[in-house]
């Protein structure tokens, strides 16, 4: 992992960053998003963050939200030197009882009942008039009686010493409070849901107006930074190895490098006999003729389809097999291409693994878990083993998905490929139920071919968020050219989810499906049905294995 200490520019030396200290709210993280999506750059570390070992200094802080009561023998509390720093600080919900907590001796109760939804915000200011002007900042461009949402139990007693009400609403006397000489508010609401729809004004009056935070967080500066970046990290001769699934993550990932370092950037595409139809000439084509990557393209796909056979009962098995399998490959072939290297240039030997981690697994590695929970380390190393002795370079870990879409349109990515939907790692081996064979194969990819083809005919593509085609492994009786037929059927699935944790099947219109079954059963050799999966995650998942 690229940390601080051997990293020569991390964005937060070189953007105005606002740190968002996490107490462990569902919420979080869409802080931290709402800002960047004001260009405004903004990192979030757990709340236990010592403001000492930080090294930067922040334009703002935001204290988050949190499950806990302020008021709780275990419950978390920021390092008090956050208010030694003299920025801005705004406290969420939590963050605001915390503040209060901290500023009037303990001053925060369990309120009588519990307050979640919808309340509606009154703006003004209450108390002593001998405020600074700077509390009037927070809600600017705010009408009366804007709708807000709000999601707590406790409440303050009273308004702290110091501070003045800035807002209420009927059920909170202190929905919004403002202290009198210093940048520091408290909010019970939260800006960050979008069911706060004027939120996200708060949110730029906080970090523009009031920590004058520059907004120049766009791709097109980190682009450079981040060439910059890698450049440094990497050295003059320093080699790096990386592996490519045609994917958006791993294209752009591997086009940054590119731009960086040229052909002291490996990629290596380990075609495993499950991609998708032509799946790995389109790749290389993309990838050497169209972004000028240095990439090598394995075909292993007998090593795999070898391993996978007789395979039936057991999706997990099929996944370690693929897995395990592509682990060796890839540690055979960076020996091979280490040697070569090594041998025909000037470049040093390669130390360097590309990952292509985005903030979501970093945010889910530092978030805050509460007082018992231990912080879990990173996890996503792709599952390559440690013994190759490689250091990791992460250039997208501080990007969000729609982040690293941006970039890869900066980078001249092809839209189609920014835009493509994910597709697992044992890729359509855990859409053909039952066994993997060569035929199998041929007929679960053809039926997919049809049916991303005919989405993408019909516009469709980018409101679905992943779809594909399995092969269920039953047979059924049809009827076509006048003979009986005993073949087997295709189960066509398509979803729209925003974060994929929850999901609902697409509702084509008839027409459509139609279409692209007779499609099907008339093109692909081996199936004499297709049915349409109406089946919601939850219960279901995405895939079929
Ligand atoms: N647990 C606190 C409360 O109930 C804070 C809730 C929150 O931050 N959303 O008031």
């Amino acid at each position: 992992m690229a940390t601080d200490a051997s990293d020569p520019i991390p964005p937060h030396k070189t953007f105005d960053t606002i740190l968002v200290l996490d107490f462990g709210s569902q919420y979080s993280h869409l802080i931290t998003r709402r800002l960047r999506e004001l260009n405004v750059y903004s990192e979030m570390l757990p709340c236990t963050q010592k403001i000492a070992d930080l090294g930067w200094t922040p334009k703002g802080v935001i204290l988050s939200g949190g499950p806990y009561s302020v008021y709780w023998d275990d419950a978390p509390h920021v390092d008090p030197a956050v208010f030694e720093l003299n920025v801005p600080i705004l406290g969420i919900c939590y963050g605001l009882q915390e503040m209060a907590w901290t500023f009037d001796n303990k001053n925060v109760l369990a309120g009588e009942k519990r307050e979640y939804g919808h309340a509606y915000l009154k703006v003004e200011r209450h108390g002593d008039g001998e405020a600074g002007g700077h509390v009037d900042k927070l809600f600017a461009d705010w009408e009366d009686n804007t709708e807000v949402w709000m999601s707590h139990g406790d409440k303050l007693g009273h308004l702290p010493e110091e501070f003045i009400t800035i807002a209420t609403t009927s059920n909170a006397p202190f929905a919004g409070i403002g202290h009198k000489s210093k940048k520091y508010y408290g909010i019970q609401f939260h800006p960050e849901v979008t069911h706060t729809p004027k939120g996200k004004v708060l949110l730029k009056n906080f970090a523009v107006d009031i920590c004058e935070a520059q907004t120049n967080w766009t791709m097109s500066k980190f682009v450079d930074q981040e060439i910059e970046r890698i450049r440094k990290l990497v050295g003059p001769k320093g080699q790096v190895i990386g592996a490519v699934s045609g994917g958006v993550d791993s294209t752009v990932a591997a086009k940054l490098m590119k731009e960086a370092i040229g052909d002291r950037f490996h990629a290596v595409l380990v075609d495993n006999g499950v991609l998708r139809l032509n799946e790995a000439k389109i790749v290389k084509e993309t990838l050497t003729a169209g972004l000028g990557i240095n990439l090598t393209v394995i075909d292993a796909s007998e090593r795999f389809l070898g391993r996978l056979a007789g395979v039936k009962d057991d999706p997990e098995k099929k996944r370690k097999i693929i897995g395990n399998t592509f682990i060796e490959i890839f540690q055979e072939e960076a020996k091979k291409i280490a040697a070569e290297a090594h041998e025909t240039s000037e470049a040093g030997e390669i130390e360097w693994l590309l990952q292509g981690t985005l903030y979501p697994d970093v945010i889910e590695s530092i978030s805050f878990k509460g007082p018992s929970a231990t912080i879990k380390t990173h996890h996503n190393v792709g599952g390559l083993p440690k013994d190759m002795n490689l250091k990791l370079i992460e250039p997208l870990r501080e990007l969000f998905k729609d982040e690293v879409r941006e970039l890869g349109m900066n980078l001249g990515i092809p839209e189609d490929l920014v835009w493509r939907h994910p597709f697992p790692g044992p890729g359509i081996a855990i859409r053909i139920l039952g066994e993997v064979t060569p035929e199998q194969v041929r007929i679960a990819r053809e039926a997919d071919n049809i049916f991303i083809e005919e989405i993408k005919a019909a516009g469709l593509y980018r409101n679905i968020s992943q779809a594909f085609a399995a092969l269920l492994p039953v047979k059924a009786v049809g009827v076509m050219g006048d003979k009986r037929v005993h073949d087997q059927v295709i189960a066509l699935r398509a979803v729209e989810t925003t974060d994929f944790m929850t999901a609902d099947w697409y509702p084509f219109d008839g027409a459509f499906l139609k279409k692209v079954s007779r499609r099907i059963v008339n093109e692909v050799n081996g199936v004499c049905r297709v049915v349409y999966d109406i089946t919601s995650k939850p219960p279901g998942t995405i895939e079929m294995e």
